[in-house]
Parts: C-alpha cells; sequence; structure tokens
C-alpha cells in the first residue's frame, strides 16, 4: 500500500542519480516510493565512460540485458587499460582484468614464471594471460566454447543516464525537473525534510541520496559533513573532455598516456572517442593541458573542450542522518583506473542491504561509512601507485609523485613484492593478485626473489607446464573474432 512505502527522494540525475533510482525501483520498487530531481540547467559531469568488471555482475543482479544495454549506450567491450610513458616515457603496459597463468594456493604464478626466466626462458609474463592478448589483438568474445573472458564496457555516459531514466521512469520513478533552491532540516532530529524546487514544487521524503555531484548540495552544503582531502597523494584536480571522431575500429581496451604533468585517456565508443587531460593546477596551466591534449588526439575534434575541477578525497561521512551521498557527492578519486562509476554501484549494493527503513539506522549508518572508508582507501592506494612507481624524473610532477610519502600499507606492499615477490589481493576484492602483478611489473618493479615453491618441479617440467598453458591460451584467441565484428554482430548501437 502507497502510504506504507518510505519516501526517498534521489537529488540529482547523472550517473549515480539515475543508476540509484533504477536499482531501488528495480530491487526494493515494492517498498519504496521514489522521487528525483535533476535540473536541465546545471546539467551532469558528462565524463565517466570506462567501466572495470564489476558493472556486468552489476547489471546482472539488476536484470539489464547487456546488448540492449550496450546498443543503447553506444558501448564497447574492455579488457583492460594500456598505460604508456607511466615508468619511463616510451614504455607501455597492459594492466588487463585477465587472470595470469593458473591459481596456485602457495605461490603465484608470476613466481613459477620468475623461476623458468632465471633458468633462461625468453618470454613475458603477458603471454599467459588470454584477456591481454586479446587487447593486443584487438580481439574479443564474450566467451569462447565454456572459457568465459573477463569484461567491462566503454560507454557514453550520457546515453547511459538516459537508457537508466527510461526504464526508471517506466518502472515508477518520478522524475521532477527543476533546480533544489531550498533544503529543509528537522531542527530537533536534524534529519532533511523536504526540498523545494524553483518550479515551486515541493518534495518530502523519509531518506535522501545526494547525487549532486562534487557540490554534495545535501551532504556538504547543508548537512555540513567535511571532506578528507587526499590531494597531497592525488595532486590532479583539473581535467579538460573532448569527443573526437573515430579514426580506426574501437580497441577493447582504455588508454592512459602519462604526460610531463598529467595523463590523458582514450575511450573509444563504437561511433566516437572520448578523449580527456586529467592535471594538477599546482603543476600545469588550463592553456598548456589544452594544448598537450590537443596535440595528443587523433580524428576531428567533434565538441567544445569541457573544463572540470575536483579535489581528490572522501566525504568524511557518505550517510549522514538520513541522507547518503552516492557518487561525485561522496567522494573522487582519480578516473585512472575508472572506479568511480563501480563506486556507485557498491554503495548501491551496501545501501540495499543496511536500507534505512526505520528510524533507528544509526547503526547501520556506522556499518556503511567503515564499509565506504575501507573501499576508498584501498582503490585509493592502488592508484597511487600508478604516480609513485616510476622513473621519471623529466617535470616537477613526476619529482612530486615518485618521492613522496606515500600510505604505508601500499610501501608495505610494494617493499614485500620488491624483496620476496609475494602479493596477496587488497582488502575490499577489487584488485587482485594479477592487477598488483601487472601494475608493479609493469611499472618496473621486479621482485629479488620468488618462492621456493617454483623450483619444486625440474626446471624442463616447469618449462613444459608453461609451454602448455600458452598454448591452451593461444588455442582459444585463435577462435575469438576481431573486436569490431562481435561487436557489429552482438550489440550494434541504435
Ligand atoms: P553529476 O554527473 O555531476 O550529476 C549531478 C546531478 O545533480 C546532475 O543531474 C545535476 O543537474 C544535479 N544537480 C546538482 N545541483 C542541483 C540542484 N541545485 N538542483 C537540482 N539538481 C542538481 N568514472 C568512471 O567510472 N569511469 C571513468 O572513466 C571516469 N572518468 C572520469 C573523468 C573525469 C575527469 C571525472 C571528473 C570523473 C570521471 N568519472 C569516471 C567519474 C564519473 O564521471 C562519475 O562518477 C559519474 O558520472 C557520476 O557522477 P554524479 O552522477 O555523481 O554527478
Amino acid at each position: 500500500m502507497a502510504q506504507n512505502k518510505t519516501r526517498v527522494v534521489v537529488a540529482g540525475g547523472g550517473t549515480a542519480g539515475w543508476l540509484t533510482a533504477f536499482s531501488l525501483v528495480t530491487r526494493l520498487g515494492n517498498v519504496l516510493d521514489i522521487t528525483l530531481v535533476e535540473s536541465d540547467q546545471i546539467g551532469t559531469v558528462g565524463v565517466g565512460e570506462a567501466t572495470i568488471p564489476t558493472m556486468c555482475n552489476f547489471h546482472r543482479l539488476m536484470g539489464i540485458d547487456e546488448r540492449e544495454f550496450m546498443a543503447a549506450t553506444n558501448a564497447t567491450f574492455k579488457l583492460g587499460i594500456q598505460f604508456n610513458n607511466w615508468a619511463n616515457q616510451g614504455d607501455s603496459y597492459i594492466h588487463s582484468f585477465g587472470e595470469i597463468g593458473q591459481r596456485s594456493w602457495m605461490a603465484e604464478f608470476h613466481e613459477f614464471w620468475m623461476e623458468a626466466v632465471a633458468n633462461g626462458q625468453q618470454d613475458s609474463l603477458d603471454e599467459y594471460c588470454l584477456e591481454l592478448k586479446a587487447a593486443r589483438q584487438n580481439k574479443f568474445a564474450t566467451k569462447v566454447g565454456n572459457k568465459a573472458l573477463n569484461f567491462a564496457y566503454h560507454l557514453d555516459a550520457t546515453a547511459y543516464a538516459g537508457y537508466l531514466r527510461a526504464k526508471s521512469e517506466a518502472a515508477g520513478v518520478k522524475r521532477c525537473e527543476g533546480k533544489i533552491k531550498t533544503v529543509d532540516i528537522d531542527p530537533q532530529s536534524g534529519n532533511l525534510t523536504g526540498l523545494g524546487l524553483d518550479s515551486d514544487l515541493y518534495i518530502k521524503g523519509d531518506v535522501f541520496i545526494d547525487c549532486t555531484g562534487f557540490r554534495g548540495l545535501l551532504i556538504s552544503e547543508h548537512l555540513d559533513v567535511g571532506y578528507e582531502d587526499w590531494s597531497h597523494w592525488l595532486a590532479a584536480d583539473r581535467a579538460i573532455a573532448v569527443q573526437t571522431a573515430s579514426v580506426e575500429p574501437a580497441k577493447p581496451y582504455t588508454i592512459a598516456t602519462a604526460h610531463k604533468a598529467g595523463w590523458q585517456w582514450r575511450i573509444p565508443l563504437q561511433s566516437r572517442v572520448g578523449n580527456g587531460i586529467v592535471y594538477s593546477s599546482q603543476f600545469l596551466s588550463d592553456e598548456e593541458a589544452l594544448a598537450t591534449l590537443k596535440s595528443n588526439l587523433q580524428g576531428e575534434i567533434l565538441t567544445e573542450p569541457r573544463y572540470l575541477k575536483f579535489k581528490t578525497g572522501r566525504r568524511q561521512k557518505a550517510w549522514h542522518k538520513n541522507c547518503i551521498a552516492i557518487g561525485l557527492a561522496s567522494g573522487f578519486l582519480e578516473p585512472l583506473e575508472s572506479t568511480s562509476i563501480h563506486l556507485v554501484t557498491t554503495a548501491l549494493i551496501r545501501l540495499m542491504k543496511l536500507f534505512p527503513f526505520t528510524a533507528e539506522h544509526e547503526l547501520l549508518a556506522e556499518q556503511y561509512n567503515r564499509e565506504t572508508q575501507k573501499e576508498l582507501e584501498t582503490i585509493r592506494d592502488f592508484i597511487v601507485l600508478h604516480y609513485h612507481l616510476t622513473q621519471r624524473d623529466d617535470s616537477d610532477f613526476w619529482n612530486h609523485y615518485r618521492t613522496m610519502e606515500i600510505p604505508e600499507p601500499l610501501a608495505h606492499r610494494m617493499a614485500i613484492f620488491a624483496q620476496n615477490g609475494y602479493v596477496w589481493p587488497d582488502d575490499v576484492s577489487l584488485f587482485r593478485v594479477d592487477s598488483w602483478v601487472q601494475v608493479m611489473m609493469g611499472q618496473g618493479l621486479r621482485p629479488a626473489q620468488h618462492h621456493g615453491a617454483s623450483r619444486m618441479l625440474p626446471t624442463a617440467n616447469l618449462q613444459q607446464q608453461l609451454a602448455a598453458f600458452k598454448q591452451s591460451i593461444n588455442s582459444v584467441l585463435n577462435q575469438l573474432p576481431s573486436h569490431s565484428e562481435f561487436i557489429a554482430q552482438y550489440c550494434p548501437a541504435n
């Protein structure tokens, strides 16, 4: 019955707002009454087009049809990120979403490979990862026989919000267009009670989700929750984005090219390419950044440059009173590993598990905030690794990152890998052993030693096993169509 429903007000209609509205109506629609407010005049951040594989699971949980979603959002597949010029100018490696070699519980695959290399084998660790090799050869299929590839998507952010909006409205979400002008708070409880729009509409609610982007209109401007600034570790505070025409078939990976004082992304969609430069205003002016971006583009520029400002860090409490900040309102890490939309999805899963159906929700909020903090700190450290683990000394920017003090858990992780080759997955199960190995080795950190278990087999047997594994990867690889052939038959853009 309608009067028993908890009234949820989602403030903001970017990717975070519409993902929130859609997820809540899909999974809790019978017990929630959902209204979303967005302002066409303010608009959305308009970037955020590369994802990580968790997105596929989230879509499955929410019942999103992959082919329909991809066709609607001009999407392509993503098997990883190619990092150019990070350890040194001219170098390149791919952080892929694939597993390298075979899992074994005591020592990791890279340690067996290191043992073979120590005994004269001459190949690269990359040879043992299907997704990485497929990326290099521009090949793709969601699966071959019973071998499923691990992948994510590149998508058009504006089309994605539109796609989710249509689905949300069809499922019963009410949308109100207008600027939020007033925010009312109950003086006794400190809870939010309603939002007044410039159109004179007034929306009452029990639970408010702040998806208003960087400003955090509810959580920050009205509830005064502070921001933990991480710019001493992640100095980037500006970005400029432009779209270009495609000049080649879309590659199944993102490219992140480091520059003198920042880095540039290239995200290929079916019919255009998203590009942008991320930089720190401390080290680079907007004019220089734009010039650098433009001099590294391929294809005709289709849009005016979009300038964005941000501060890396996290909202001290993502959930305060009856307000939960999701998306950019809850904090922002670098877009380097495409983790922001992922963080929206994990926030939504957490919120649905801990949803405040009653007024007694302080403990739920505390748990939510603890989990959110842990998750952000873990991802932060993985991103810091890319900047810190460099030999570049060609600018103040790289000298800053190379020599800065890093968070202790990251320093420990790097030290143990350098000395012993030991790696473990991160605390929130996002970046697995393979991710840490690919980035640490990709950026030039070679362990001095590796696990003795790798010497249990005679060298010839080890080499035979590695050769057989490589062979099995190549036989799958040979069956894969090109990325663009696969898209053309599976999910061509509408
Ligand atoms: P926004 O898109 O800013 O939406 C805010 C909404 O709030 C808008 O609808 C706006 O109209 C509304 N609003 C604000 N104030 C009011 C008001 N007063 N009244 C009414 N409505 C209001 N993420 C990834 O996962 N992958 C990437 O590759 C990636 N790249 C990025 C690159 C850059 C440079 C940046 C800055 C971010 C990137 N992100 C990326 C992050 C990603 O863009 C965001 O996480 C995602 O778009 C969600 O944004 P949002 O919905 O929180 O905010």
